[in-house]
């Protein structure tokens, strides 16, 4: 067997970092924030709704291809009463296998081989094995921290299009650093993608987890920018917003030649999943607003405890407006490498983070950059926030 099995396009993705570092916290019993995950599930009703669709045989068989009529018409009405933006349940909305597969998808219906994407850097890990899928070429744009947030430069954005350049793919509020785009860049670059004709994939799975500032989704510039409407394709999921990982049920909006190019690509990696819990999604996206409220308040209290612990620590600390993470500098620790220093932080403190020069084509960006999650019970961030401390305060 001279050949590798592993092909070409796959070749350079290895175990996902989540995996190592979950394993890691396995192995050791640290406190694991690496994998961003809740360690509580969400609200009991939305459980009981899944269990009531199981009990009643509601999509215990084959559900329709594009999802079940009620979660569609449920994000339609969320992206109305959250965003403003209406959506036709029927020819603009997809459900899909959660955000990884809409982005899977969405990149392998949109992508002829040699196109050109670009994506922000650093960025989620599917997003480079997407692309490459697909036969495309990723050209990443680097957020740079300025002023205690990580921006993005729009000069150097507009200097990455190329004749080549297919598609951008987006991320707000933004993983691994915590920033959320301004209504400034987002209206620049609906501006570029429409000057320059380009596609926009919005990857927006953290759009109810902002603790500063607001959410604005880019398909919300679409009356400010004639044409940017078919250009644009959203995508969430339930796991972030209500705390049920494991469910994996996403969505994609976007007008219709665009969601009937991914439903072409969908339907032959997953065709349809997770039947009886998209009736509970239904439900869930349609819980009074206080439920999202309390959510937001719920994190940036949990944030709060972990970046005072990690600046008490001695960690730089890069203040997240939005998600489920901090990005911290481990440099002032006397650290050079964020990967070394992961791969030791259980044994010297009990902890697991995540390197984020992982999600770099240029690591030398982040050599010392590290990803803390905080969506954990704040009893935990306090323990964490303790060990740390006590590891590393001098
Ligand atoms: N996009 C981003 C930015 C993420 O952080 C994640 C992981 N939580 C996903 C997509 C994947 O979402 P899902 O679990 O719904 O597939
Ligand atoms: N999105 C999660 C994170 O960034 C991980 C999801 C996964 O393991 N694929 O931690």
């Amino acid at each position: 067997m001279g050949r590798p099995l592993l092909n070409r396009r796959l070749a350079e993705f290895g175990t996902t970092i989540f995996a190592e570092m979950s394993a890691l916290a396995q192995r050791t019993g640290a406190i694991n924030l690496g994998q961003g995950f809740p360690d509580t599930d969400g609200p009991e009703e939305i459980r009981e709704a899944a269990v009531r669709a199981l009990r009643d045989g509601r999509g215990n068989q084959y559900p329709p291809g594009p999802g079940v009529p009620e979660l569609r018409q449920a994000v339609a009405d969320h992206q109305r009463r959250f965003h403003g933006l209406t959506y036709d349940p029927d020819t603009e909305v997809l459900v899909t296998a959660g955000a990884t597969e809409a982005i899977a998808a969405t990149l392998l219906a949109l992508l002829e081989p040699g196109d050109e994407v670009i994506a922000l850097e650093p960025y989620y890990d599917s997003y480079a094995a997407g692309v490459a899928m697909a036969g495309g070429r990723r050209v990443p744009v680097t957020l740079r921290p300025h002023e205690g947030r990580f921006r993005l430069d729009l000069d150097e954005l507009r200097a990455a299009v190329t004749p080549r350049t297919r598609l951008i793919l987006l991320n707000t509020p933004h993983n691994p650093t915590g920033t959320v785009l301004t209504r400034d860049e987002l209206a620049a670059i609906a501006e570029l993608a429409c000057e320059r004709d380009l596609l926009v994939v919005t990857d927006e799975v953290y759009e109810h987890l902002v603790f500063d500032g607001e959410h604005l989704p880019l398909a919300g510039f679409g009356d400010r920018f004639p044409g940017l409407r078919d250009r644009v394709v959203t995508i969430s999921s339930a796991g972030k917003t209500f705390s049920y990982t494991g469910w994996k049920v996403g969505w994609v909006t976007a007008a219709p030649a665009l969601v009937s190019a991914v439903r072409s690509a969908k339907q032959y990696l997953t065709y349809v999943s997770a039947g009886p819990f998209q009736y509970a999604v239904a439900e869930a996206l349609a819980l009074p607003d206080a439920y999202f409220t309390d959510l937001r308040a719920d994190l940036r209290h949990k944030r709060d405890i972990l970046a005072e612990g990690l600046r008490t620590a001695g960690f730089e600390v890069y203040q997240p407006a939005g998600t489920y993470f901090i990005t911290t500098d481990v440099a002032p620790l006397g650290e050079k490498d964020a990967y070394d220093f992961c791969r030791a932080l259980p044994e010297r403190c009990g902890v697991v983070a995540v390197p984020n020069s992982v999600f770099y084509d240029n690591p030398d960006a982040a050599r010392t950059h590290v990803r803390f999650a905080f969506c954990k019970r704040a009893e935990v961030l306090t323990e964490a926030a303790t060990r740390l401390r006590t590891a590393f305060a001098r």
